[in-house]
């Protein structure tokens, strides 16, 4: 099925925006008896966001499992490892919140993914090429949308709940009146495909800080023979960069110790550029409105954490919300239930925001950020998951 046409029809919950978020809250809400409409404004069930390097912490792959997808995307490439961390320090395998492996897979193959398994399920109705005109209220809360679609005309949908998972620039929160509180990221970031480097060490992420803290340069195993290549500079250094971007990737890759040898593979991709990605918050639930992933809450995305928290907070506000839409309780307890979904979602990412948001800034490390980072590394030492010859100069 590539889309459900556009006609009068009210739902338990309906969602806006089939990404991560989106895709994975309608298939748990499917799961738990609850009807769904999921709004996407792509035309095409297998159209993917091309602006990530879509890391899943090993959270997000815990929901993976959960959604039952997991061993699909084993059989697609994904790659599982950790995230190792090199700094003048020492070097260490990053702490990461959750059990288990985390995994690279690519978002061509992910969303598509998670699109298709949630419009398979009969109580999902997915609307592709849809645009909301207008969001509707009727007693004090939002019950529904004016969606738009090139083939249908104009239509109203109406739920118990209106779900936002439009991502970063979310159109509903901007309808709703709901402004986020930014904190400035003040890197820019290039990335980019390469095929043909030397076998790799181990399956891990790697990323090394450079200089003091300033930079930062990433490979991202992805399936065979393919790595995608990162760097974080300064906001300032990206006039340096125009229209030399390959060569200065190039340049600051082969500037630190231990990474790939970028001339011995070939550059197999356009080299993209995302740059002005505030760290954006969001109060994640209102009257009949609750926010999921990035549209409730963006991070700079050097930390690796956005699918993951995108479909955390999905499974959080199923968990909250999906047993009062079941038995259609009253508004009170479905509102109660929303306020218990903000409590439990600012416990768990307000703190991680807080410490990310900090890396965010162009500055050297703190003298307590250098002291942690020598004490993983010397612990990381001890229990020989350190290589000295890959060691950077301080
Ligand atoms: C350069 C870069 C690198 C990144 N690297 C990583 C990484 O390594 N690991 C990681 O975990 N995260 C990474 N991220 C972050 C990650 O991409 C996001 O956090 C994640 O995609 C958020 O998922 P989401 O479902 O909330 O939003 P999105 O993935 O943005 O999905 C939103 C969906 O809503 C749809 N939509 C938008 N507006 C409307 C509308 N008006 N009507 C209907 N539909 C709409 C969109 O088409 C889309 O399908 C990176 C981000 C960037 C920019």
């Amino acid at each position: 099925m590539e889309g459900t046409s556009l006609v009068e029809k009210s739902y338990d919950v309906i969602i806006v925006g089939a990404g991560s978020a989106g895709c994975a809250a309608a298939l748990l809400y499917a799961r738990a008896g609850v009807s769904v409409a999921l709004v996407e404004k792509a035309s095409a069930i297998d159209a993917y966001k091309p602006l990530c390097t879509h890391y899943v912490q090993p959270g997000g792959v815990a929901v993976l499992k959960d959604l039952g997808v997991y061993q699909t995307l084993l059989d697609k490439g994904a790659v599982l490892g950790g995230m190792r961390f090199r700094s003048p320090w020492g070097e260490f395998l990053l702490p990461q919140l959750g059990k288990g492996q985390g995994l690279n897979i690519q978002r061509s193959v992910l969303d598509p993914l998670l699109r298709q398994r949630a419009s398979d399920h009969p109580l999902v109705d997915l609307y592709l090429g849809v645009r909301i005109r207008e969001l509707v209220q009727a007693d004090d809360r939002f019950s529904g949308l004016i969606l738009e679609s090139s083939s249908d005309g104009r239509c109203e949908l109406s739920s118990r709940l209106l779900v936002a998972a439009d991502g970063r620039n979310s159109t509903v929160t901007h309808m709703a009146g709901i402004k986020p509180r930014r904190t400035r990221n003040d890197r820019i970031s290039f990335f980019a495909y390469y095929q043909g480097l030397a076998p790799r060490e181990s399956a891990d992420v790697q990323v090394w800080s450079v200089g003091r803290g300033e930079s930062y340069v990433a490979a991202f195993p992805n399936e065979p023979d393919l790595t995608l290549i990162s760097c974080y500079v300064p906001e300032a250094h990206d006039q340096q960069w125009r229209g030399r971007k390959q060569e200065c990737l190039e340049e600051m890759v082969a500037s630190q110790m231990g990474t790939p040898d970028l001339r011995s593979g070939r550059l197999v991709s356009p080299l993209m550029r995302a740059r002005r990605l505030a760290s954006m918050w969001r109060s994640v639930s209102g009257p009949g409105l609750a926010l999921v992933g990035d549209a409730g809450v963006a991070v700079d995305p050097l930390a690796g954490v956005g699918i993951t928290w995108a479909l955390e907070s999905a499974r959080l506000l199923v968990r909250c919300t999906a047993a009062p839409l079941y038995k259609a309780s009253s508004d009170h307890s479905l509102q109660r239930s929303l306020t218990i979904y903000r409590g439990r979602h600012w416990l768990w990412f307000a703190p991680q925001y807080a410490l990310i948001s900090s890396f965010s800034r162009v500055k050297p490390y703190s003298p307590l950020t250098r002291g942690v980072l020598r004490l993983l590394g010397r612990r990381a030492r001890h229990r020989g998951c350190y290589h000295p010859r890959n060691r950077c100069s301080p």
